[in-house]
This record gives structure tokens, C-alpha cells and sequence, in this order.
């Protein structure tokens, strides 16, 4: 299963229960034939849904299928998705499959990760750079003119089919696409964290819509062309910032790919930071890592400490995603990161600790070498020191 929900008590209403049987159908089918059948229906269903606005029945049978039929949620979760971020546009012989993509920027800095509207110039040079490497040749492109934080993307599915709407219409006609920035939250300051532009890809069905699915692409060539040369093309965008842009790809696998990369990326980051802000080398630091629950393991932090003090003075949070929890081997994923870093040490501890917050600014607190939690802060006499890091 790739995501966690609360399964609801309660009767699920006539739609809902139609998409689990649908669903489940699904799950069981044995041939290419009958998933064609039910995956039909379903997408009658889903799109209906969708089109008036009703999150609240797609999630109702989500979180009923995830406490009794583990694939029929799969198969449920990856259909409703699908109809979400992409499908058919016009009729009979102008039919155009059209997909909504994202294309994930990883970026730490000293400073402030840019976000929000785009500029024309790195809105033309990001159109540029995703035609030239990571789009088939002929397809037609919208972009948001909009630099997504990630809690400023849509939330839910009928948000993500709005969006993915807007930009299918704008992409008939090969242009970028307003959002309005008075819609979206203020972004929450991190060291390092991901950035997304968001864009629809649009092409004569049946035709390749990303490069790679062209007899002369591949993916890793298109991964590599755009992190070099959509990554400088943007870096003007993204002052006193690193920046790694990862392969664009169709919206919810996108960001997924984006959290996976951010847990990893960050970790570096960390330790990259601590380099610049505290001038000691890797070795001359330490990271602490812990588990920490709630009900269940929710997630692992790293506080980061100099080799010679118990003062945490970063910390990492390491998020569990989709199926993993308390049998995943995170504690061993964090370590190897850490280490390839040349870190000087890595302690991992055991115990269980509870999901602390700070009381005054809502950070999280992270675990120290004697086993106990501290809120993460910078030695107050350091030369150029960031203010506060929150
Ligand atoms: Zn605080």
C-alpha cells in the first residue's frame, strides 16, 4: 500500500460504496479484458466525482478499502490519481492526451528558498529548458506561472483536478497559465526544502508526450540534461541557493519522488550548512538519530551536534512515507546518507521518544547524545549567522 489513512467508521454512502466494488473488482480481474471493463466504469465514476467537487466520497472509499481490501485500495487510489492529474481532451479525430506534470527543485540555503509568482524571463527559460529535454518534440506546454512550496500545492484530488484543468486548456493553445498568488498560504521557512513547477504537457493521443518516450530518449538522459541545463538555466532564480532539479514527471509520481529525494537531500544539506555557518569540516560533527511516535512511529529526526558538545545546534526531520514504518531499516538509510557525507559520528538510538514540538515557535525538538530532546539552535557568537532558522 503506498499511503496511510485512518480508516473511518460509519456506512459509506451509495457513490462510494460503488467506487469500492468497482475497485475491488478491479483488484481481482485476472486479464488485460476484464481491467479494461471495470477500470472504465470506474473512471465514469471517478470523473464524475471529481467534476462536482466531491473529496469527500473519493476519500470515504479510500478509507474503507484501506482496513479490508489492501489492493483494491491500491488500485483505487492509483485510478482516482490518474483521472486527477491527467486524461482526454476534445472528441472523435482532435483527441489529445494531456497530462499535468511537476518538475521537482531540492534547494538549500543560508537565505531565503525563493517561491511563489515567476518572473517572465525564468518562466520562458523553464519552457525552454523542459521542450528542449524532458518534453517529446511537437508537444504543447503550459506552466504555472507560479513556484509551488509544497504547501502551497493542491490539496486533494478535486484541487489537483481544478489545477490540472486550468492548465490542460491553456496548454491547447501552447500558453503559460495565471495562478493567483492571494489563493495559496505563505510559505513555512526551511534550510533545505523543495520547490515545484507545475505545468501541463499536451499531445495528438496515442502520440509521446516526454521525451523519453521517444525512440532516442531515455529517462536518465532526460534526467541528466535537465539537472545540468535546467539547473543553471534557473539558478539565476534561485540566489544563494544549491539547487538540484529532479526529473520531471507526471504529478503525484513527481511528488512523491520529491519527498524520497528531500529526506536525503536534506541530510546533506545539513551537513553542508553546518559546514558554512559553523567553518568546522564534516568530521568535526556528530548526528544523533531517534525514532519518534505519537500512536505509532511517525517519524525520525537527527539532531546534529559538534563533535565536543551535547548542544543540538541543527536538526533533520526524517518522515516515514507511504508503507514504511517500524520494520522499515530507516535508522540504516539515515546512517549510510550521514556517512557518505564523511560525518564524524552517528549515533543511533532506541529508545522511543514522543513527537515534541517546541512551546514557543512549533519546531521540532530533536534528540540529544544522553538520549534526551532539545530545541536545535545556533551558538548566539557566530560571525554571519542567520538571525533565527526558523
Ligand atoms: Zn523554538
Amino acid at each position: 500500500m503506498k499511503r496511510s489513512r485512518f480508516a473511518r467508521r460509519g456506512a459509506l454512502n451509495r457513490d462510494a460504496e460503488q467506487l469500492a466494488r468497482l475497485a475491488a473488482g478491479l483488484a481481482a480481474s485476472s486479464s488485460r479484458v476484464e481491467d479494461a471493463f471495470w477500470e472504465h466504469r470506474l473512471d465514469e465514476a471517478i470523473d464524475r466525482l471529481l467534476r462536482t467537487g466531491n473529496e469527500e466520497t473519493l476519500n470515504h472509499a479510500l478509507d474503507h478499502l484501506f482496513g479490508t481490501n489492501g489492493r483494491a485500495y491500491d488500485a483505487l487510489a492509483d485510478q482516482i490519481e490518474s483521472r486527477a492529474e491527467g486524461g482526454v481532451l476534445g472528441a472523435g479525430n482532435g483527441e489529445f492526451d494531456v497530462a499535468m506534470f511537476a518538475a521537482p527543485l531540492l534547494a538549500w540555503s543560508r537565505f531565503t528558498i525563493p517561491s511563489g509568482p515567476l518572473p517572465g524571463g525564468a518562466l520562458a527559460a523553464a519552457r525552454t529548458q523542459l521542450q528542449a529535454h524532458v518534453l517529446a518534440a511537437g508537444a504543447k506546454l503550459a506552466l504555472a506561472d507560479f513556484l509551488y512550496s509544497p504547501d502551497q500545492l493542491p490539496r486533494g484530488f478535486v484541487e489537483t483536478w481544478r489545477l490540472a484543468n486550468q492548465l490542460a486548456k491553456a496548454a491547447v493553445d501552447d500558453k503559460d497559465a495565471r495562478i493567483d498568488p492571494r489563493q495559496l498560504p505563505e510559505t513555512t521557512r526551511f534550510i533545505s526544502d523543495t520547490r515545484y513547477l507545475i505545468g501541463a504537457v499536451l499531445a495528438p493521443r496515442g502520440q509521446a508526450l516526454f521525451r523519453w518516450q521517444e525512440e532516442d530518449g531515455s529517462r536518465e538522459q532526460s534526467a541528466t540534461q535537465w539537472s545540468v541545463q535546467g539547473g543553471s538555466a534557473l539558478q539565476p532564480l534561485f540566489t544563494g541557493c544549491a539547487l538540484e532539479p529532479l526529473l520531471p514527471e507526471v504529478f503525484h509520481a513527481a511528488c512523491r519522488n520529491a519527498d524520497q529525494g528531500l529526506r536525503i537531500y536534506s541530510l546533506r544539506a545539513a551537513v553542508a550548512f553546518l559546514q558554512t555557518v559553523l567553518n568546522v569540516k564534516p568530521q568535526q560533527l556528530r548526528a544523533v538519530v531517534a525514532p519518534f511516535h505519537e500512536e505509532r512511529l511517525e517519524e525520525y529526526r537527527v539532531g546534529f551536534t559538534l563533535a565536543d558538545s551535547s548542544q543540538v545546534v541543527h536538526g533533520v526531520v526524517w518522515p516515514l512515507l507511504g508503507a514504511e514504518d517500524e520494520t522499515t531499516d530507516s535508522a540504516g538509510q539515515i546512517e549510510s546518507v550521514l556517512e557518505e557525507t564523511g560525518i564524524g559520528s552517528v549515533v543511533v538510538l532506541e529508545q522511543r521518544f514522543p513527537l515534541e514540538f517546541c512551546d514557543d515557535c512549533g519546531m521540532p525538538m530533536y534528540p540529544t547524545p544522553e538520549g534526551e530532546t532539545s530545541h536545535a539552535e545556533l551558538p548566539e557568537d557566530l560571525p554571519q549567522a542567520p538571525a533565527h532558522l526558523h
